[in-house]
Order: C-alpha cells, then sequence, then structure tokens
C-alpha cells in the first residue's frame, strides 16, 4: 500500500501509536508519507496561534533529529496532496478533539478522503476508551458521570508502552517538502519539557492534589491538558505511570485518575451526540431565550464585570490562553447565569483562546454552567462570584496578582469592590466606577431572573 500518516496533534516521538503502526505493518507499505497538516487558525487569538507554532516548531524539529521530514501542508491542500502522493490508505488519529475546527475532526477528513478514493484507517492516539467499549447494558453512552466512572474505572489497567525505532522508520518514509517556515533548529523541545513537567507532578504536586487542585492561587494542579490538546504527552502513558505509583498514595491518584475519567466521559458523549457541540444536551432548553446582550458580553470578555475574581480570570486568559477550572466554572456560570448569555458564545471564546482546547471538554464544561448539559450542575445553584472569591482565593493572591489595582489592597476588600467602594476611595484612592468598575449586575437580581427562566420549562 502507498500509506500516509496524518500527524497533527500527535506531536510525540514516545509512545506514539502511529509511528507503531508502521513499525507492525512494514511487510504491507510500499510507500510511506508523513504528512503534517496545518490547522488554520487565523481567528484564534495570537497567544494559541503562537503556542500552536510552538507545538508544531518542536514536533518538526525533534522529528528531524531522527532524519524523518513530513510533508508539511496547509490543510486545505491536503487532498491535492494525497492526490499527487497516489495514497492508497492513510493513518488518522480518530480520537482527537481538540483541533481548532471541527472540519479537522475524524467524520470530517474520512468523509473528504474516502470521496477520493482512499482507504481510511483510524488509530487510538490521544484518548484511553474505544467509545463502543464503554457503553450501559443498553448499549447507549452512560449520560451521568458517576456510573461512567465505576462502570469503566475497573478497565484501567497499565499497559506495555509501544517499541519501535525511529531511526529505522525513518529509512521506510519518503522526504517531505516545504519545511522553510518552520524553524526546525530550535532547542525548545517541547516533548522533553511536558515529561520532565508531569513527571516532577507525579513526585511532588499530586500529594496535595486532593485538598489543594480548587485553590486558584496555589498550583497544585498538573498543567498536563495543555499537552494533551496537542498530543505531546500519551493518555496511556500517564496512566501507566498513575498505576506505578497507585500504592504509595491511593487518594490523590485516584482522585486524578477521576478527573482524566471526565475527559474520557465527555469524549465519548460527543462522539455519540456530536450535535451538542452547538446545541443544548438537555433538548426542552433548546428553546431558552438566551439574552443577546452584546455590551454584557464585552464586558465578560474584557474582564470589567466588577466581579474581581472573573475579571482577574478572564484577563489573565486573554494574555496567556490559560485558566484554572475553578475558574472555568466561575466565568462561564457567571457569563450564563448572572448575564444570561448563550454557552455558545462562551464556548467560542474559549475556543479561541485556550492552549488546551479541547472540543469535548469544553463544550460539555460550558453545558454543565449553563445546567443544559448531562449530568450539570441544577440551574438553582447558581455560583456567587463573591462567595466563590472568598473561598478559593481566600487570600486574594490571585486577584492581586492579576489586577494591579488591587496588589497592595487588604484582602478582606478585594472580593467586593463594590460593596467596600468607601474603604478602597479612603484607603487607598481607588474609586470604584472610575479606577475599576462597579459590578455591571447585582447577584440576587440575576438570581431571580434565572430562576424564573428556567422554571418555565
Ligand atoms: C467551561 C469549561 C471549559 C473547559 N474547557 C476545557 C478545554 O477546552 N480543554 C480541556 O482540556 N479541559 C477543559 N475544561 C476542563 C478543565 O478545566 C481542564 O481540563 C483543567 O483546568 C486543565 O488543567 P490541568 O491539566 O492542570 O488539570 P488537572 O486538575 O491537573 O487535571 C488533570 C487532567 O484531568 C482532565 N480534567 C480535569 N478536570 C476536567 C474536567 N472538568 N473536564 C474534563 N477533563 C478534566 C484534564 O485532562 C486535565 O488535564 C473545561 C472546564 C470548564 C468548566
Amino acid at each position: 500500500m502507498h500509506l500516509g500518516i496524518l500527524l497533527n496533534r500527535v506531536f510525540r516521538l514516545e509512545g506514539n501509536p502511529l509511528f507503531n503502526y508502521i513499525a507492525e505493518h512494514l511487510h504491507e507499505i510500499e510507500k510511506l508519507y508523513l504528512i503534517l497538516p496545518i490547522e488554520d487558525l487565523s481567528d484564534a487569538a495570537s497567544v494559541k496561534r503562537e503556542h500552536y507554532h510552538k507545538m508544531v516548531e518542536s514536533f518538526v524539529s525533534n522529528l528531524s533529529k531522527s532524519n524523518i521530514s513530513p510533508y508539511i501542508v496547509n490543510y486545505d491542500k491536503l487532498g491535492e496532496l494525497s492526490a499527487d502522493l497516489n495514497l492508497s490508505h492513510i493513518l488518522v488519529g480518530r480520537d482527537i478533539m481538540s483541533y481548532h475546527s471541527d472540519i479537522y475532526d475524524y467524520p470530517h477528513i474520512k468523509a473528504a478522503f474516502q470521496k477520493q478514493g482512499i482507504d481510511v484507517i483510524g488509530q487510538r492516539v490521544n484518548h484511553y476508551f474505544l467509545p463502543t467499549k464503554t457503553l450501559n447494558q443498553q448499549q447507549k453512552p452512560y449520560k451521568v458521570f458517576t456510573s461512567f466512572y465505576k462502570a469503566n474505572r475497573k478497565n484501567i489497567i497499565s499497559k506495555p508502552t509501544k517499541n519501535y525505532q525511529l531511526k529505522q522508520l525513518s529509512l521506510y518514509a519518503e522526504k517531505g517538502t516545504n519545511q522553510s517556515h518552520f524553524n526546525v533548529n530550535m532547542n525548545n523541545n517541547i516533548e522533553r519539557q511536558a515529561r520532565k513537567a508531569w513527571q516532577s507532578f507525579l513526585n511532588n504536586d499530586i500529594s496535595y492534589y486532593q485538598q489543594w487542585n480548587d485553590d486558584v492561587a496555589l498550583d497544585f494542579v498538573s498543567g498536563i491538558s495543555q499537552y494533551l490538546a496537542y498530543g505531546v504527552l500519551d493518555i496511556q502513558e500517564i496512566l501507566n505511570d498513575l498505576l506505578d505509583v497507585y500504592d504509595q498514595d491511593e487518594a490523590n491518584c485516584e482522585s486524578f485518575i477521576r478527573e482524566l475519567m471526565f475527559r474520557e466521559f465527555y469524549y465519548v458523549l460527543m462522539v455519540y451526540y456530536p450535535e451538542t457541540a452547538k446545541v443544548s444536551f438537555s433538548e426542552k432548553y433548546r428553546r431558552m431565550q438566551w439574552s443577546n446582550n452584546q455590551t454584557h458580553f464585552d464586558a465578560w470578555k474584557q474582564g470589567q464585570t466588577g466581579y474581581p475574581i472573573v475579571d482577574a480570570a478572564m484577563q489573565k486568559l486573554n494574555r496567556t490562553g490559560l485558566m484554572h477550572n475553578r475558574l472555568r466554572m466561575v466565568v462561564s456560570q457567571f457569563l450564563t447565569k448572572h448575564l444570561f448569555i448563550d454557552w455558545t458564545w462562551g464556548e467560542s471564546y474559549f475556543r479561541k483562546y485556550l492552549l488546551d482546547y479541547d472540543s469535548a471538554s469544553n463544550v460539555h464544561g460550558w453545558q454543565w454552567s449553563a445546567s443544559t448539559g448531562t449530568d450539570a450542575v441544577p440551574y438553582f445553584r447558581m455560583f456567587n462570584p463573591i462567595r466563590q472569591s472568598e473561598r478559593f482565593d481566600s487570600k486574594g493572591y490571585f486577584i492581586k496578582y492579576q489586577l494591579e489595582i488591587f496588589e497592595n489592597v487588604e484582602e478582606k476588600y478585594v472580593h467586593n469592590p463594590t460593596k467596600y467602594r468607601n474603604e478602597l476611595l479612603e484607603k487607598y484612592q481607588v474609586e470604584v466606577g472610575k479606577d475599576y468598575p462597579k459590578t455591571i449586575v447585582d447577584h440576587k437580581a440575576s438570581r431571580e431572573y434565572v430562576m424564573h427562566q428556567f422554571k418555565q420549562f
């Protein structure tokens, strides 16, 4: 066969099932082409676009050390290239949810290649479970996380790592073209950095995970989501590592595995209900009349709502493309409940900024907050952003670090500046409404409005 391998978002040399596939099928392969299709991120925030390019460059650079030069091509030229190379088969990661746009995902790519008469081979690359193996007794996906977790947790087991020699594979791969606009000589080895960061978390911070993972000022989370999104780390290896040390710290390892299973749960749901990327999972809420208040939406995007925890989180997202899980819950609840704005607006904004964007986790994270998802937060349990701030940034460190104006302000004032406007003016010459915005909506009034809207269904 004339085999093409699509490498996008499987940016790792080690534990890469695509390379393993080549090693196991060498005898069937007449011609081998490693192809790295590049996503169009022109509508993404520059912070995300630059990050993606760094990921690509590091991968290309690592490949070149094993004497591999992939064909680099934009997605819109992939069809042409495949025809020129006369591909008979193409190997594609079938479980990648992190593409910037859904036109690059498995169903779309598969349909496009099949139209060209090229056989598509789907391969697990970035998730652990095969969705068909996770179903309930009625052969339906679990819609409640706890049931999914209970039923499938036992199937997480240690598996041997892949065994192939890249240098040997390179002898079979044709040399690609079009490397020019990537700086392949850079020393920035992101795969090595990711492994180091993961090992450091596993050896140190994981022991604080259960107790502190919700604290937004302390950094006791792993930060691996951005590596999983680009396939720099393999979920199988992460789980192998966790199972290896499991007996030393069962509670924290289990708590971490549980989080990873959320990612699998949402992935399975997305495979079975792809339409929920755009519409509410709960059908009755598809008729919800969300607000289209653009001024409120702009204030949320720019971190100008008058609620410091929301503003600090959004301003950090805009600058860095990063946001802690607790803050994602706070800002998404704020948008969908306090401002009563359609969750798809927020989902789309996150897509443009988040370095770790993953369609399944993002869509279902948003639907959880909007109470439109399956196993979502009940609408009547609406977060109070001030209370969230006091609980999860109790000393105000996160707010003070992100919002310069509060840098030297006593912690008791930073959670609710509108309430303490007199003290802020008197003691710090900070005028609420001028130097920092007044709250754009009132929590109590918003809550009453939201309850009323949801109760109608
Ligand atoms: C509105 C909203 C949007 C989100 N968008 C994304 C997204 O685009 N991409 C993304 O990877 N995650 C998303 N999440 C889930 C979660 O916020 C991130 O996975 C987490 O913050 C990543 O940081 P970490 O790797 O340090 O997490 P850790 O706490 O170290 O967790 C380890 C891993 O477990 C998985 N995980 C943890 N929590 C969740 C969760 N709630 N849902 C799914 N997987 C989880 C992730 O793979 C994460 O890397 C979203 C959550 C919400 C509420």
